[in-house]
């Protein structure tokens, strides 16, 4: 019963700055959501004089109301554009995908990647000399934490199962549209240099370092991770870090999903959009289907 009337009480109150549903109320107190901009407003109130509440409230709850109806409407457009989308990848499947064209959809799902459509240029000396510092950096405070390291070092050794070669694929075909954010930190945390020290004590910190440079491409995509090539990254496995390792974007999850059931697909239909990794979810940018292509098992023997 209380836990009725609760949910009750909740759907009756209304935050008395935004007006959403609130979370908290008691006799004593307005009753207030979640959002840790109205509960200033309620610390407030104990805090200022009658007049500076005032204005204050009424500047603050038209800001907040200003605020959570962008976030609404920024819902609203993306769920537009994700069934949109979901619609135009369906028929691009469908087209390709079917009886008539000699392909059982059951056996040839589809799985839609992102893109990195950055063009490739020399890798500025000034990102390089950024580079090198962070890998300093880095080795400073690895050295600093010595044993401290250690649990994260044996996370750094954890390799993902199931990375099956339509994921590789997926990473081929999409072009490293995750690295595009990975700029002159390549994701590298003082663990994965514990890490790299440990197989390799005979290095000095210096040495570490050239060994991390050497590795650096001449040639890689404008403004994204220094070690982000046309051929994908130039670090060696043992040198990147976990988050590089073991990261799965969207579609690699629906892959090892797909791949963890029985019967295997006989191949994957993969659909790319224009947006990379991290601006495919923006609805305002333009995330059109710019390629698609049948991969089957046999192509990848
Ligand atoms: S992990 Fe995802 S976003 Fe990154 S390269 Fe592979 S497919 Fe692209
Ligand atoms: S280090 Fe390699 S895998 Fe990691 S972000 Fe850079 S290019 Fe991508
Ligand atoms: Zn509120």
């Amino acid at each position: 019963m209380i836990i009725h009337n609760t949910v009750r009480l909740r759907q009756e109150h209304k935050c008395f700055v935004c007006g959403e549903p609130a979370h908290s109320f008691s006799p004593n107190s307005e009753p207030v959501c979640l959002k840790a901009d109205c509960r200033l407003v309620l610390i407030r109130k104990k805090q200022l004089s009658d007049s500076s509440y005032k204005l204050f409230f009424s500047l603050q709850a038209a800001q907040i109301k200003k605020t959570t109806e962008l976030v609404k409407l920024r819902e609203k457009r993306l769920a537009i554009k994700r069934d949109t989308e979901k619609k135009e990848n369906l028929s691009c499947w469908e087209k390709a995908i079917n009886p008539d064209c000699g392909y059982d959809p059951e056996q040839y799902p589809y799985a839609v990647v992102p893109s990195n459509l950055k063009k490739i240029t020399r890798l500025p000396k000034k990102r390089k000399a950024i580079f090198r510092k962070t890998l300093y950096h880095l080795i400073n405070e690895s050295l600093s934490e010595g044993e401290g390291n250690q649990d994260e070092n044996s996370r750094q050794n954890e390799v993902l199962e199931n990375d099956s070669p339509f994921e590789a694929k997926a990473c081929s075909i999409c072009s490293g549209g995750c690295c595009c954010i990975g700029e002159e930190h390549a994701f590298l945390k003082k663990e994965t240099i514990f890490h790299y020290m440990s197989g390799h004590p005979d290095q000095t910190p210096a040495q570490v370092v050239a060994s991390y440079m050497k590795c650096l491409p001449e040639k890689s995509f404008e403004n994204s991770c220094v070690n982000h090539t046309k051929t994908g990254c130039t670090l060696p496995r043992d040198m990147r870090s976990h988050v590089c390792n073991n990261y799965l974007c969207d579609p690699l999850n629906k892959l090892r999903k797909l791949f963890a059931q029985t019967p295997l697909p006989k191949g994957v239909f993969f659909i790319s959009r224009a947006q990379n990794n991290w601006k495919k979810d923006d609805p305002d940018f333009d995330n059109r289907i710019v390629g698609s292509v049948l991969i089957s098992r046999g192509d990848l023997c």
